[in-house]
């Protein structure tokens, strides 16, 4: 009775395609240890869980992310490829440690509620770094990513100088 039913799920089991690759997304912590959010076969969901894992990083106190891809049945090293690697700094506008930048990539978003202030490389100008600031719809490009840390910096002057705080509602802030 029961075996049948165990057996009918191994053969569905045996017969999918396996993976011959998994994305083994994780997170370090301050004190070094690491934390595995899983394994996963498809890229897609690996960066989902990651994702949301990092939109509460305001609640611990986490150094870095990585994604990395583990071919299957390899030995050593060779068999895996970091695909993403990001480490937490204090964001520059709203001040708290929820800004994960990937300095390869030049790519970074804050996952701190109410801001999620972020910078990517442009996709139509490669080489040209954009930027923004979704409470404000506040959107600029400039040449590298100092440059758009330091207008981050300047969105983040602007709030402290109007005495806010992150939990404030951002939106009241007027546009330039
Ligand atoms: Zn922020």
């Amino acid at each position: 009775m029961n075996g049948r039913g165990i057996e009918g799920l191994n053969v569905s089991a045996t017969s999918m395609s396996q993976p011959s690759r998994v994305f083994v997304p994780s997170v370090t912590e301050e004190d070094g240890g690491t934390i595995g959010l899983g394994v996963f076969s498809s890229e897609e969901i690996a960066w989902k869980v990651l994702r949301k894992f990092l939109s509460k990083s305001h609640l611990m106190s986490l150094t870095r992310s990585d994604l990395v891809i583990w071919e299957i049945d390899q030995v050593g090293e060779n068999g895996m490829t970091v695909l993403s690697s990001m480490h937490c700094r204090d964001c520059p506008v709203c001040k708290r440690r929820t800004f994960w930048i990937d300095l390869e990539t030049y790519s970074a978003m804050c996952t701190g509620n109410l801001c999620e202030a972020w910078i990517e490389e442009s996709t139509l100008e490669p080489g040209k770094i954009d930027l923004g600031w979704p409470p404000t719809r506040f959107l600029k490009q400039v040449e590298n990513i100092e440059d758009a840390l330091s207008e981050l910096r300047i969105i983040g002057a602007e709030i402290e100088a109007a005495g806010r705080t992150p939990e404030d509602a951002f939106t009241s802030i007027p546009e330039e």
